[in-house]
């Protein structure tokens, strides 16, 4: 097919891609990766707090004494060893063999963004609906939206997802005859949200989802990432049935290796692994044998302290910046851990009309919009405060309250924002996850 247009492809795809549609701000980010652009945008851990030489000791190793197993296939559940290591990691946490936590029902994935494809494929037809909260990771929406499922929003407050908000949406789902079939929930220093679940909470939300006959999904790629307290046992230690728990070492290693994993309900697990294994035959076995050594040899736990403490400084960075540059009538979320604060505008202001104009005054952020099924959130940002170091977060913080106060001046002037208050894309067109949305 040589000289084919878009065109003689369009009309070929199938109905699941109508929805894939990048947004028009994944252009602007290709800008902000400049050097003179602070980016509050993306979501990548601060890889320069690793002992660099030491994993580099360690990968070389894996590959010239252990090569002829650690470059070969391996199988479709990952290996044992790591299985076992996961477990260990999740103790940590609360999820431990008194809660049923066993290396058997444990799937190795390429990175939590597998393991929501995995679920998804396992549970959604077109038209199911999902329960989410509003806002939620971006990358979630691209994997529900891609299996043409519906999002319906949960909203929250400072105390994460709101159970009566919940029950409402729970109620109105099956008043509108459709079928909701689980919780996709980031309960504790959630992305995009930052807020985490109280316990009182957890407990209201797992008993709702059980008496609806909803699956809960729980993704907790933050929980180990606590600065100022221990984050409340995930819902998994919680209840055994039901209850889907998703984690991944990009944020408490390294997101190049793209390990995560799933721990499924004993019943679940096989369908999984045949499922992991039509998609991707099996997980690297050189990336978990990476991880698996890491944890095995090297001071992770030491590690997860270095990480929490680099980005409680730097979360307190971004905190004082915003007290002392943000516009009256700017609000944010002040997060206990993992990487984002969610910052809610002035009224009137459009954090995607801004963006452009942000840029332009070298500084980026995601707005609101990105993290919403239905295009609402204009009035919202994402700020990141793990990749940059502190000063910068300051200094991104101060071209941001000048874009803010020059916006807000030329509303006064014209009467209206300039550009797109709304999201062109509808319901199915999520954003199609890029490092800078992760
Ligand atoms: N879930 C959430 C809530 C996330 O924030 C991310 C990454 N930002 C992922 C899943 C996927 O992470 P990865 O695939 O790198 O493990």
């Amino acid at each position: 097919m040589t000289g084919t247009t878009l065109d003689d492809y369009t009309d070929r795809y199938a109905r699941r891609v109508r929805g894939m549609t990048a947004s028009e701000i994944r252009a602007l980010f290709a800008v902000a990766s400049r050097p003179e652009v602070v980016s509050l945008a993306g979501g990548a851990p601060y890889i320069a707090a690793l002992p660099l030489d030491a994993v580099g000791e360690m990968l070389n190793q894996l590959a010239a004494e252990q090569g002829t197993t650690t470059l070969q296939y391996g199988i479709g559940q990952g290996t044992l060893e790591l299985r076992e290591r996961i477990c260990e990691v999740m103790a940590l946490s609360g999820i431990d063999v008194g809660c049923g936590a066993s290396p058997e029902d444990v799937v190795v994935t390429v990175g939590g963004q597998q393991a929501l494809d995995l679920i998804a494929r396992l549970f959604l037809d077109p038209g199911d609906v999902v329960l989410a909260e509003g806002p939620t990771y971006v990358g979630a929406l691209g994997v529900f939206q891609s299996a043409q499922a519906q999002v319906v929003h949960v909203p929250m407050d400072a105390d994460g997802l709101i159970p009566e908000a919940l029950e409402l949406a729970i109620a109105e789902v099956a008043r509108s005859g459709r079928r909701a079939k689980f919780l996709y929930t980031i309960p504790t220093f959630q992305n995009p949200a930052g807020v985490t679940l109280t316990e009182e909470r957890r407990e209201r939300v797992l008993d709702i989802c059980e008496r609806a006959g909803l699956l809960v999904v729980e993704d907790d790629p933050y929980g180990q990432l606590g600065f100022d307290y221990e984050a409340p046992a995930p819902l998994r230690a919680r209840r055994r049935d039901g209850v889907f728990y998703l984690s991944t070492f990009s944020k408490t290693f390294a997101p190049g290796l793209r390990v995560g994993w799933i721990l499924a309900p004993h019943a679940v697990r096989d369908k999984l692994v045949i499922a992991s294994e039509a998609q991707i035959l099996c997980p690297s076995a050189f990336a978990q044998a990476a991880v698996t050594t890491y944890l095995s040899t090297m001071p992770w736990r030491q590690q997860l302290k270095i990480y929490r403490e680099v980005y409680r400084e730097r979360r307190d960075a971004l905190l004082a910046a915003l007290a002392d540059y943000m516009p009256a009538g700017t609000s944010w979320t002040e997060p206990g851990g993992g990487l984002f604060v969610w910052a809610t505008l002035p009224e009137g202001l459009d954090a995607k009309a801004m963006v452009p104009r942000a840029i332009a005054a070298r500084v980026a952020y995601v707005p609101g919009t990105g993290f919403y099924a239905d295009g609402t959130g204009t009035g919202h940002m994402r700020l990141n405060f793990s990749f940059p170091p502190p000063e910068r977060i300051r200094e991104g913080v101060r071209r941001l309250a000048t874009v803010m106060e020059q916006e807000t001046a030329m509303r006064e002037v014209f009467g209206t924002v300039v550009g797109p208050t709304r999201s062109r894309r509808g319901q199915a067109g999520a954003d199609v996850p890029g490092p800078d949305l992760a």
